[in-house]
């Protein structure tokens, strides 16, 4: 009896706890309710998938839009007459109010070249890291927008806010220096878009990839990860920066040719160890293609191509100096058809004819085409 009695009197006891805990769950119900009112997250992208260029990327939560890039592509063989791909704009031209920003992972053609396309539409502000934002700016005096644009620079590791959703900048590697991953932290998570890059433990006048900030991500919870590269699905791992130079070291030691690099105009940092190489060797640069001269010209101005004076030379110029005197650095590592390189192999180039005592180096990994 007494135990029967003392059970009663726990059970009574007990009941009054139960209640808080009711309230708890009646609680957590309405935070579930809440939760549920929250907006979907939506990640459309508008181009680069299936295919290599014209990378834009829209990440839309409510009443706001974050846009990630705005590249072109080049043309696939059997489109003649067509100089550049651009992606469609109905979507963004729709939804404009909603645009807080444009952000740029780095400044390859294929995330910038549609960048003036699309503020011909709609005019929305622009953050970019410092060189992504000098080539950016390039290209809208070419356009002529300068003028109407806000381009804000940005660091590597700040964090804007645009809207609901905060974008925050991580130090990255790629073929290009300034480049970055981007966390865009949203009320429903944090996503994480790598950009384009190379995990290079090594690299010439910046900083290694963040992994500290990507793993701290990892560990706090991802919601998404957007992750691709040229060559993701190629095992392995591509040689660092560092070690192309040793590379070339061998081949300009002692040669007594004029030397002709074909090479990606954007990779700033291969050209700064061709500049090192040529500095030592005691040759001048010439450069050809436009879209080479652009690039270095933008680099040197920003100092993220570190030159002596007197190195760099008019392509006019070349017929002055002894073969062993020189560099051309020169766009059309990829056989491109309308490229300096090309022109020159087939004797079509106004300023340089290839001749026997060439050493042309083609300093590219190969794009995959589909
Ligand atoms: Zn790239």
């Amino acid at each position: 009896m007494e135990n029967e009695k003392s059970k009663r009197e726990n059970k009574q006891r007990r009941r009054p706890r139960q209640l808080p805990k009711k309230n708890v769950a009646v609680k957590a119900e309405k935070k579930e309710d809440f939760q549920f009112k929250k907006d979907n997250l939506k990640i459309i992208p508008l181009g680069g998938i299936h295919e290599i260029g014209k990378n834009i990327t829209v990440f839309e939560y409510g009443n706001d839009i974050v846009l990630v890039d705005c590249g072109v592509a080049f043309p696939e063989d059997e489109m003649l007459g067509i100089d550049l791909v651009i992606p469609d704009f109905t979507y963004l031209v729709k939804n404009k109010e909603k645009i807080r920003g444009l952000v740029v992972t780095h400044g390859h053609e294929d995330h910038i070249g549609s960048i003036p396309y699309l503020l011909k539409e709609i005019n929305i502000p622009i953050y970019a890291t410092k060189l992504t934002a000098g080539l950016i700016e390039h290209k809208l005096e070419e356009h002529k927008l300068k003028a109407s644009t806000k381009l804000n620079v940005v660091k590597q590791g700040q964090t804007i806010v645009l809207g609901k959703m905060r974008v925050e900048f991580i130090r990255s590697c790629h073929s290009i220096p300034d480049s970055v991953a981007l966390a865009i932290h949203t009320p429903v998570g944090t996503v994480v878009h790598t950009g384009d890059f190379k995990i290079d433990y090594t690299p010439i006048g910046e900083e290694p990839n963040n992994l500290g900030r990507l793993a701290e991500l990892g560990n706090k919870g991802v919601l998404a990860l957007l992750s691709d590269s040229t060559n993701a699905e190629r095992k392995g791992f591509t040689m660092s920066e560092s070690s192309v130079g040793e590379v070339f070291e061998k081949l300009f030691f002692n040669c007594t040719k004029r030397i002709i690099v074909a090479t990606f105009a954007s990779n700033v940092h291969r050209i700064q160890q061709i500049v090192d190489l040529a500095v030592k060797n005691k040759r001048k640069i010439a450069v050809c293609g436009r879209s080479m001269i652009n690039v270095i010209e933008t680099a040197m101005e920003l100092g993220y191509i570190d030159v002596p004076k007197n190195v760099f030379i008019d392509i006019d110029m070349i017929k002055n100096y002894p073969d062993e005197q020189l560099v051309i650095i020169t766009t059309g590592s990829q056989g491109e058809p309308m490229s300096a390189l090309t022109r020159m192999a087939n004797g079509e180039h106004k300023k340089v004819t290839l001749t026997a005592n060439d050493l042309v180096i083609i300093s590219a990994n190969p794009i995959p085409r589909k």
